[in-house]
């Protein structure tokens, strides 16, 4: 089994897997959502919710050979994750092909890879099973990217689920990167990147504003 494994007993430490999506996008972003509960919509999350409104209705059925299950519930004792598919598709040999709709391009730091690899990793402890692949659909050229599980990623979304958790420990506002990331986050209003990126440095690198302070 995965090396960094470890069994969480207490469910109220379960990270949940779109907060690992989050974290790999920006750590300050995952914070402002699911610490401090901030969450504003823009065109991106807008998108997102008329696209997840196709995948949400949990369900299933049959499509030439294939069982399409809709909206199912993941999670892993191991490794402290809970979360929803989009869809899981059942091969006719009955391996799974996790599927996650996706209403924008390609993330920075590939984020969403991530993600459908967390979900991997709960369909193999749920099921006794090794998968291989998955992948993201991206409704906007309507085409599928295939996403390999191989010992990178593995080792990235290992490191992201033990960052995630970290974060919600220590509960504290990471600094925000303050790059090109920022133009398509629907936070930027609320997380003033470049404002507080400009008196961090204006201040030699410590943070006047205590952004960093315990929430
Ligand atoms: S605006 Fe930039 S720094 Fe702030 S949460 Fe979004 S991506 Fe992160």
């Amino acid at each position: 089994m995965l090396s960094l494994a470890k069994t969480v007993s207490d469910s109220d430490n379960y990270v949940m897997i779109s907060a690992l999506q989050h974290y790999a996008y920006c750590p300050r972003q995952c914070a402002l959502i699911h610490i401090e509960k901030v969450w504003d919509e823009n065109l991106y999350t807008l998108r997102g919710q008329r696209v997840h409104a196709i995948v949400d209705t949990p369900g299933d059925e049959l499509i030439e050979g294939v069982r399409v299950e809709r909206a199912m519930p993941l999670w892993s004792h191991q490794l402290g994750i809970t979360g929803i598919a989009d869809v899981v598709e059942f091969l006719a040999d009955g391996t799974p092909y996790p599927v996650e709709y996706k209403s924008g391009s390609r993330k920075a730091k590939d984020a969403d890879s991530i993600q459908l690899c967390a979900q991997a990793l709960c369909l193999e402890e749920m099921l006794g099973c090794t998968l291989s692949v998955g992948a993201i659909f991206h409704h906007g050229s309507r085409r599928r990217r295939e996403v390999r599980f191989d010992a990178e990623l593995r080792s990235l979304t290992l490191q992201t689920i033990e960052g995630t958790r970290s974060l919600f420990v220590a509960a504290k506002l990471p600094a925000p990167v303050a790059d090109s990331r920022c133009k398509d986050c629907s936070l930027i209003d609320a997380c003033m990147p470049h404002a507080i990126d400009g008196f961090r440095r204006a201040a030699g690198g410590n943070n006047p504003f205590k952004v960093e302070a315990d929430l």
